[in-house]
């Protein structure tokens, strides 16, 4: 798994790969250097899957999907209609609306999703979104979370549709019960793991 960083926001969007295929997470704002990184890898992307769909998670999906497509664009039900809305999306508020095109596929709480030898779990985590989704690698001990949980921090819970007790649930419910040794990787900001976040996040205690 790789991490590229991208747009003014500095959203992490992931890379994964099993042999030569592989999913991009999420697609930011400016997605050159992640479309130069899966091809310097000489990966085959397979879907584009989205954390969610705030603008900062989905600004490249257009671009991404032209590059690479077709690609289906996978993401939580219950913000279908988000990427097409900069409202619902938080673009318009920015003065810059975006859409993206898709979505393709809908995931949801269980679903198992293969790529290559690898499986991989859908959690719902809602809270900063309402369609926040985390994927879980057990064999491997990762969970990608975007904007649930971060290195010592929560995820926003001020914008519209965000809800604090939601996002505490997710967290506690669904992201505390997973292995300590898990390591984390959020759409923001550093790497963490369970364990850790479980000590010492002052906002969401176990
Ligand atoms: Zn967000
Ligand atoms: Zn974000």
């Amino acid at each position: 798994m790789e991490t590229v960083t991208l747009g003014p926001f500095e959203t992490n969007c992931y890379i994964v790969a099993d042999g030569d295929r592989c999913w991009i997470i999420d697609a930011s704002f400016e997605p050159e250097a992640l479309i130069e990184r899966v091809r310097d890898l000489g990966l085959k992307p397979e879907a584009l899957i989205l954390t969610h769909a705030h603008v900062d998670h989905i600004a490249g999906v257009d671009e991404v999907v032209r590059t690479f497509g077709p690609l289906p664009v996978v993401m939580h039900a219950d913000e279908r209609e988000w990427l097409a809305n900069p409202m619902l999306n938080l673009s318009a508020a920015m003065g810059l609306p975006v859409t993206a095109c898709g979505p393709d596929r809908f995931i949801a709480e269980g679903d198992r999703l293969t790529l290559g030898g690898q499986t991989w779990k859908v959690l719902h985590t809602p809270g900063h979104s309402p369609g926040g989704v985390s994927l879980v690698n057990s064999e491997a001990g990762i969970a990608l979370v975007g904007d649930t949980l971060f290195a010592g921090s929560i995820g926003r819970t001020d914008f519209p549709g965000s809800d604090f007790e939601s996002l505490a649930h997710s967290i506690r419910a669904k992201l505390y019960t997973l292995p300590d040794d898990t390591r984390v990787y959020p759409g923001h900001g550093p790497p963490t793991t369970i364990g850790r976040e479980k000590r010492t996040n002052p906002f969401v205690l176990p």
